[in-house]
């Protein structure tokens, strides 16, 4: 695909707009940037996006645009776009559609994305799904609202321009929504760096209690859900902590692993420069980025670094897991 025009075309359909599980800046910019072009570039249309609650931080994009948590019972929709949603099991609120609907699109940047649709548009090298689709728009078709969606998705998933993914073109993509007239020091200060009282208190408590393994090439941190719980955090609260833990001068890696259910444990890996992450979390049923990945564990906390750091530890000694 080498613009939208190629899967927006035609005649008017519903369009249903849909992104991953506990959604960040990157999943709700690119749902929301996709359905203003939509509407504001193709009235023939009606398109919903299907997101999971948006947290705080991030509720100026969703805020008024009737942002679904749920399917109706008897809505059809003709096309189904996933945005950057690596596999049919990380789909938020409508899983069932991918099958349901017949015209499916993946707009995507997750190496370990497999082509889960009928069409897949995955670029493993950009910054961010929101960089995806800004390089798939007209640019001058592009309204100051959409802009804004875009651009908080790219900085997020861009930690700011600084991870390793941020490249040539991601600067020009920014530059050319910078142009449209977007307040983003503000977007960056309020929903990049701003913390609440309790996302300060949990990154507190997990670098409090941080260890350095592998001659400090990695960090590891973890909370459970009574700790959470005794410094009055929740999950949503702990989003940013492992690419905290990863500034430590030193290491590599990072992992921090936290308790999202009885019996289940989370781990977010990041590495620096050479462990490819996607890799080792794709070995425990996760997958993500190079550089960024996840996957969930059964068991303890404790069971489940049992599990993992060893095999980080190997990796690390070899030199890093085989890079892209
Ligand atoms: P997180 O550690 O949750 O911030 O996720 C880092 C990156 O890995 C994101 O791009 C996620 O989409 C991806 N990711 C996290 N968990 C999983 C998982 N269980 N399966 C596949 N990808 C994941
Ligand atoms: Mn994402
Ligand atoms: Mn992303």
């Amino acid at each position: 695909m080498h613009n939208l025009s190629e899967i927006l075309s035609g005649p008017g359909r519903s369009i249903a707009i849909a992104g991953h599980v506990h959604p960040d800046g990157d999943c709700i910019g690119s749902c929301v940037g996709l359905l203003l072009y939509i509407e504001e570039n193709y009235p023939q249309h009606r398109a919903a996006v299907f997101l999971e609650e948006t947290k705080g931080a991030l509720l100026f994009l969703t805020e008024g645009r009737g942002i679904r948590s749920a399917v109706p019972e008897g809505m059809q929709f003709d096309q189904l776009i996933l945005c950057d949603v690596s596999s049919p099991d990380r789909i938020g609120v409508c899983p069932e559609l991918l099958a349901a609907v017949e015209d499916t699109v993946s707009i995507d940047h997750h190496i370990s994305n497999p082509g889960i649709c009928r069409i897949n548009h995955i670029e493993p090298e950009a910054s961010s799904c929101s960089e995806v689709l800004a390089g798939l728009m007209d640019a001058e078709r592009i309204s100051p609202e959409a802009a804004e969606a875009l651009y908080t998705g790219i900085v997020h998933d861009s930690g700011v321009f600084q991870y390793g993914s941020t490249s040539p073109r991601t600067m020009r993509t920014a530059a050319m929504l910078m142009e449209k007239g977007i307040p983003f020091s503000r977007i960056i200060q309020e929903s990049f760096f701003a913390r609440s009282f309790a996302e300060s208190r949990a990154l507190g408590f997990v670098l409090s209690r941080a260890e350095l393994s592998g001659g400090g090439l990695l960090a590891v941190g973890s909370i459970t859900a009574a700790e959470m719980q005794e410094i009055g955090a929740g999950l949503p609260d702990l989003d940013g902590i492992a690419a905290q833990l990863r500034l430590i001068r030193g290491t590599e890696a990072a992992a921090f692993f936290y308790e999202t259910a009885p019996g289940s444990v989370k781990v977010s890996l990041r590495s620096t420069n050479y462990l490819n992450v996607s890799e080792l979390a794709g070995r425990f049923g996760g997958g993500g980025h190079v550089r960024a990945a996840g996957c969930t564990l059964s068991g303890t906390v404790e069971e489940a670094k049992a599990a993992l750091v060893p095999v980080l530890l190997d990796a690390l000694s070899e030199g890093g897991a085989p890079a892209l």
